[in-house]
């Protein structure tokens, strides 16, 4: 039997303290595709401390940024020279359709070369001050980053935390999933290959609620990333204030996609599916509440309907499959207890609602592409964030409408609006309180703009772009005294 993964901490793959190991299951068959060693927080002491001693004494935080940038550039390369290897990995572990697989190795590839080129770009300011001094600022690392991702997006949401905190030259202790670890695992590989000098980057594995609890609380950690539900954030957050760590929360949402009447009818049909069903339904910005314009919603509803039916759901490596498993068995009780929750709560089911067991899906955790229409705005399916493959359609009336029943939740991740009409959708994209929008259009994600979410969907912070690389800087004011003179401030 193969060995268990191991951890990559101090520049060595290393077994968990305890021994204990966890089984990583294919959710398109429950086969055990891995077994890896399953960290706790005695793992995660020894991890920050090689990463608090290679912030603190090596010469990784006084590294041209030049140096750090090449050396993300060889990892760009060498991720993209095995991306078949990592694509078929990540299918496995994570059940999505390989060609979303590849579209995430690309862009992990893509998101290190960004870092890499903004390492070396200029920042800082000067500011012209009263007196006779300059003022200017510099922009430092942070120092030990503790980064903690979900499990829908395993090898591109580590990217999204490791190129920019590597990149300002910061030192990080990395989370995975605890049940998608392996394309992660295997890019810690990768960074050894190139060199990253040891400590710099750590991989501990294991569950939320020891590992991730222990990185939140951890005194040594100077800031805490962190991608995942709202229940999880909150309590991070809290775990954190005990030497006020810098906090990034990227949450969770319940984003709402918008068509009015005069939308390009077949685009807008298009994206509504891509915008729900795409991963599954696992996606944080996924366009899961449906607002319809009433003059149209019958026509779309049945148009939307009957090219969900066609959706080819099967294991991601299979030719041709549109749709893979949830992620696990947990992931596909929570769904299918929300999909009865609409049914008891009087909602319409235009299609979908079961578990899929025929044939190849018999052992796997495939849910069909579900429809619910008749929803009101207090039933669960349309207020609370199901994270699988289930749209609540909504019905307005005009745009006044629209904009109030978009705006009616508590997250304020993402939305997007189709029409014609681009005043209209420029008023309403404006109206809407959500961080990620677009219009005639959806889920288009890109390394150069910031990502995140209003209200309970993040705490402020946005990842990617610039405003990636400044959530893992500080700034620091520097005052130069130009005339080097005594003030006499006191006489004696
Ligand atoms: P989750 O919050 O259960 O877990 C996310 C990560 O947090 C995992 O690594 C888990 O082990 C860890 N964790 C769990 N409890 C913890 C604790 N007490 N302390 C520290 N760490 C803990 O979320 P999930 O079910 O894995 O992922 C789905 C959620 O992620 C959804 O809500 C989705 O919207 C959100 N998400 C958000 C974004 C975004 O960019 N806003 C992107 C992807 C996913």
């Amino acid at each position: 039997m193969a060995e268990p993964g191991r951890m990559y901490i101090d520049g060595a793959w290393v077994p968990s303290k305890s021994g204990v190991t966890r089984d990583i299951i294919n959710p398109a068959d429950q086969s055990v595709i891995g077994t890896v060693y399953e960290g706790a927080k005695e793992d995660v002491d020894v991890a920050v401390k090689a990463a608090r001693e290679a912030f603190d004494h090596s010469s990784w935080r006084e590294m041209k940024a030049g140096e750090r940038a090449a050396l993300l550039f060889a990892l760009a390369d060498a991720l993209e020279a095995e991306a078949k290897d990592f694509a078929h990995l990540e299918v496995l572990d994570s059940g999505k359709p390989l060609r979303e697989a590849e579209c995430d190795v690309s862009d992990a590839a893509n998101c290190l070369r960004y870092y890499a080129g903004l390492a070396t770009k200029p920042y800082g300011v000067t500011y012209d001050v009263p007196e006779d001094m300059q003022a200017l600022t510099v922009r430092e690392p942070i120092g030990v980053c503790a980064q903690i991702v979900p499990w829908n997006y395993p090898l591109l949401m580590a990217m999204w935390k490791m190129a920019p905190a590597l990149a300002a030259g910061n030192t990080v202790v990395f989370k995975p999933a605890e049940i998608t670890p392996l394309s992660t695992i295997k890019f810690f590989g990768l960074m050894e290959k190139v060199g990253i000098p040891k400590g710099v980057a750590n991989l501990v594995l294991g569950a939320g609620a020891t590992v991730g609890a222990a990185l939140s609380e951890h005194p040594d950690v100077d800031k805490i990333a962190f991608t995942g539900g709202t229940v999880t954030g909150k309590k991070i957050l809290a775990a954190s204030v005990g030497n006020l760590k810098r906090v990034s929360l990227e949450l969770g949402g319940k984003s709402p996609n918008i068509v009015f009447a005069d939308a390009d009818f077949e685009t807008a049909v298009d994206f509504a599916l891509f915008a729900i069903f795409a991963g599954q339904g696992q996606i944080c910005a996924a366009g899961s509440r449906l607002l319809l314009e009433k003059s149209i919603a019958e026509k779309f509803i049945a148009r939307l309907v009957e090219r969900a039916k066609k959706i080819k759901v099967g294991p991601g490596l299979m030719p041709g499959v549109e749709m893979g498993p949830l992620v696990s068995e947990r992931q596909m009780e929570k769904v299918l207890h929300y999909i009865g929750l609409g049914v008891q709560e009087g909602a319409t089911l235009a299609c979908g609602g079961h578990r899929m067991v025929e044939g190849d899906l018999a052992k796997g955790f495939f849910v069909e592409p579900t429809i619910f229409t008749d929803t009101t705005e207090d039933m669960s399916i349309v207020k609370d964030e199901i994270f699988g493959p289930v749209l609540a359609v909504q019905v307005f009336e005009d745009e006044a409408d629209a904009i109030r029943m978009a705006n009616n939740t508590r997250y304020g991740l993402a939305g997007a609006c189709f029409t014609q009409d681009g005043a209209k959708a420029m008023r309403v994209i404006k109206a809407l309180r959500a961080g990620i929008t677009w219009i005639n259009g959806y889920h288009s994600t890109y390394n150069e703009a910031p990502w995140g979410g209003y209200k309970e969907s993040g705490n402020g912070g946005r990842e990617l772009g610039t405003y990636g690389y400044e959530e893992y800087t500080e700034v620091k004011q520097i005052n130069v005294n130009l005339n080097v003179a005594p003030i006499g401030w006191f006489e004696g």
